[in-house]
Protein backbone atom coordinates (compact mmCIF):
# COMPACT_ATOMS: atom_id res chain seq x y z
CA UNK A 1 0.00 0.00 0.00
CA UNK A 2 0.98 3.65 -0.53
CA UNK A 3 1.47 6.89 1.85
CA UNK A 4 -1.70 7.66 0.94
CA UNK A 5 -3.92 4.33 1.77
CA UNK A 6 -1.63 3.97 4.68
CA UNK A 7 -2.65 8.05 6.35
CA UNK A 8 -6.32 7.50 5.40
CA UNK A 9 -6.61 3.77 7.33
CA UNK A 10 -4.69 5.77 10.16
CA UNK A 11 -7.28 9.01 10.11
CA UNK A 12 -10.11 6.15 9.51
CA UNK A 13 -8.97 4.19 12.50
CA UNK A 14 -8.36 7.23 15.24
CA UNK A 15 -11.90 8.55 14.45
CA UNK A 16 -13.32 4.71 14.91
CA UNK A 17 -11.02 3.65 17.80
CA UNK A 18 -11.87 7.59 19.62
CA UNK A 19 -15.62 6.54 19.48
CA UNK A 20 -14.59 3.29 20.96
CA UNK A 21 -12.35 4.80 23.94
CA UNK A 22 -15.08 7.59 24.39
CA UNK A 23 -18.26 6.27 22.75
CA UNK A 24 -20.48 9.86 24.09
CA UNK A 25 -19.82 11.67 20.82
CA UNK A 26 -18.97 14.46 23.06
CA UNK A 27 -16.07 16.59 23.40
CA UNK A 28 -14.57 14.08 25.05
CA UNK A 29 -14.45 11.94 22.15
CA UNK A 30 -13.19 14.66 19.82
CA UNK A 31 -10.24 15.27 22.62
CA UNK A 32 -9.59 11.55 22.65
CA UNK A 33 -9.82 11.34 18.69
CA UNK A 34 -7.35 14.29 18.72
CA UNK A 35 -4.73 12.58 21.28
CA UNK A 36 -4.78 9.48 19.70
CA UNK A 37 -4.98 10.34 16.10
CA UNK A 38 -1.24 11.83 15.10
CA UNK A 39 0.42 8.96 17.12
CA UNK A 40 -1.59 6.80 14.73
CA UNK A 41 -0.74 8.36 12.17
CA UNK A 42 2.82 8.21 12.53
CA UNK A 43 2.75 4.91 13.45
CA UNK A 44 1.04 3.63 9.78
CA UNK A 45 4.21 6.18 8.55
CA UNK A 46 7.24 4.31 10.48
CA UNK A 47 7.61 1.25 8.50
CA UNK A 48 7.99 2.36 5.45
CA UNK A 49 10.88 4.64 6.45
CA UNK A 50 13.08 0.93 5.46
CA UNK A 51 12.45 2.60 1.77
CA UNK A 52 15.69 4.16 3.00
CA UNK A 53 16.86 2.50 5.98
CA UNK A 54 17.46 -1.35 5.28
CA UNK A 55 15.33 -3.65 3.13
CA UNK A 56 11.88 -2.65 1.99
CA UNK A 57 9.09 -4.93 3.57
CA UNK A 58 11.30 -6.65 5.92
CA UNK A 59 13.43 -4.14 8.41
CA UNK A 60 10.97 -2.30 9.89
CA UNK A 61 7.48 -4.65 8.24
CA UNK A 62 8.24 -7.29 11.42
CA UNK A 63 6.83 -8.39 14.59
CA UNK A 64 9.65 -7.49 16.58
CA UNK A 65 9.28 -3.76 15.33
CA UNK A 66 5.96 -4.35 16.72
CA UNK A 67 7.07 -5.85 20.12
CA UNK A 68 8.98 -3.03 20.36
CA UNK A 69 6.16 -0.05 19.56
CA UNK A 70 4.12 -2.26 22.32
CA UNK A 71 6.88 -2.24 24.76
CA UNK A 72 7.18 1.84 24.57
CA UNK A 73 4.18 2.57 26.58
CA UNK A 74 4.38 -0.03 29.36
CA UNK A 75 8.46 0.71 29.88
CA UNK A 76 8.69 4.51 29.11
CA UNK A 77 5.10 5.37 29.23
CA UNK A 78 5.59 7.31 26.02
CA UNK A 79 4.54 6.42 22.14
CA UNK A 80 0.92 5.20 23.13
CA UNK A 81 -1.35 4.25 20.46
CA UNK A 82 1.71 4.27 17.40
CA UNK A 83 1.77 0.74 17.34
CA UNK A 84 -1.91 0.68 16.37
CA UNK A 85 -0.69 2.30 13.47
CA UNK A 86 2.24 0.02 12.67
CA UNK A 87 -0.14 -3.39 13.12
CA UNK A 88 -2.21 -1.50 10.72
CA UNK A 89 0.44 -0.74 8.01
CA UNK A 90 1.54 -4.27 8.23
CA UNK A 91 -2.72 -5.22 7.26
CA UNK A 92 -2.79 -2.80 4.69
CA UNK A 93 0.83 -4.14 3.17
CA UNK A 94 -0.63 -7.87 3.69
CA UNK A 95 -4.08 -6.76 1.44
CA UNK A 96 -2.89 -4.08 -0.31
CA UNK A 97 -0.90 -6.08 -2.62
CA UNK A 98 0.61 -9.28 -3.87
CA UNK A 99 4.08 -9.14 -1.67
CA UNK A 100 4.51 -10.03 1.50
CA UNK A 101 6.24 -8.90 4.50
CA UNK A 102 8.68 -10.50 6.61
CA UNK A 103 6.74 -10.73 9.69
CA UNK A 104 10.02 -12.63 11.56
CA UNK A 105 12.63 -10.63 10.35
CA UNK A 106 15.83 -11.13 10.34
CA UNK A 107 14.73 -14.64 8.79
CA UNK A 108 13.96 -13.18 5.09
CA UNK A 109 10.98 -14.86 4.14
CA UNK A 110 8.37 -12.69 3.61
CA UNK A 111 4.71 -13.77 4.50
CA UNK A 112 1.47 -12.74 1.96
CA UNK A 113 -2.15 -13.76 1.63
CA UNK A 114 -3.65 -15.50 -0.93
CA UNK A 115 -5.60 -12.30 -2.13
CA UNK A 116 -4.76 -8.84 -2.44
CA UNK A 117 -5.87 -5.76 -3.98
CA UNK A 118 -3.11 -3.52 -5.97
CA UNK A 119 -2.85 -0.33 -4.61
CA UNK A 120 -3.48 1.13 -8.42
CA UNK A 121 -6.38 -0.60 -8.43
CA UNK A 122 -9.65 2.07 -8.55
CA UNK A 123 -10.88 0.00 -5.74
CA UNK A 124 -8.38 0.51 -3.42
CA UNK A 125 -9.81 3.46 -1.34
CA UNK A 126 -12.77 1.22 -1.03
CA UNK A 127 -10.74 -1.83 0.29
CA UNK A 128 -8.65 0.39 2.77
CA UNK A 129 -11.99 1.82 3.70
CA UNK A 130 -13.43 -1.70 4.22
CA UNK A 131 -10.36 -3.27 6.01
CA UNK A 132 -10.34 0.17 8.44
CA UNK A 133 -13.99 -0.88 9.04
CA UNK A 134 -12.96 -4.03 10.30
CA UNK A 135 -10.06 -3.04 12.05
CA UNK A 136 -12.48 -0.95 14.02
CA UNK A 137 -14.65 -3.26 14.97
CA UNK A 138 -11.49 -5.63 15.72
CA UNK A 139 -10.44 -3.12 17.90
CA UNK A 140 -13.14 -2.57 19.53
CA UNK A 141 -13.87 -6.32 20.54
CA UNK A 142 -10.40 -6.37 21.84
CA UNK A 143 -11.01 -3.40 23.74
CA UNK A 144 -13.84 -4.54 25.46
CA UNK A 145 -13.23 -8.38 26.09
CA UNK A 146 -9.89 -8.75 25.92
CA UNK A 147 -7.98 -5.74 27.55
CA UNK A 148 -8.33 -2.16 26.72
CA UNK A 149 -6.72 -0.38 24.89
CA UNK A 150 -5.66 2.26 27.46
CA UNK A 151 -4.43 -0.31 29.82
CA UNK A 152 -1.05 1.32 30.10
CA UNK A 153 -2.04 4.79 31.05
CA UNK A 154 -4.74 3.17 33.46
CA UNK A 155 -2.02 1.29 35.35
CA UNK A 156 0.04 4.24 35.07
CA UNK A 157 -2.23 6.65 36.73
CA UNK A 158 -3.01 4.03 38.69
CA UNK A 159 0.79 3.74 39.88
CA UNK A 160 1.19 8.05 40.16
CA UNK A 161 -1.89 7.81 42.27
CA UNK A 162 -0.57 5.45 44.41
CA UNK A 163 2.87 7.38 44.45
CA UNK A 164 1.30 11.11 45.44
ZN1 LIG B 1 4.87 -0.87 4.12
Amino acid sequence: MNKRGHVLNAVLLAVGIGYVLEPSGDTPTFVTIAEISVPIVLGALFPDVDTAFGKHRKTLHNLLVLGIFLAYPVVFGNLQYVWVGVLTHYVLDLLGSRRGIALFYPLEKEYSLPFGVPVSSNWADAVTFAVTVVEVLAFAFVHYYVLPLDATQQALAAVGAVGV
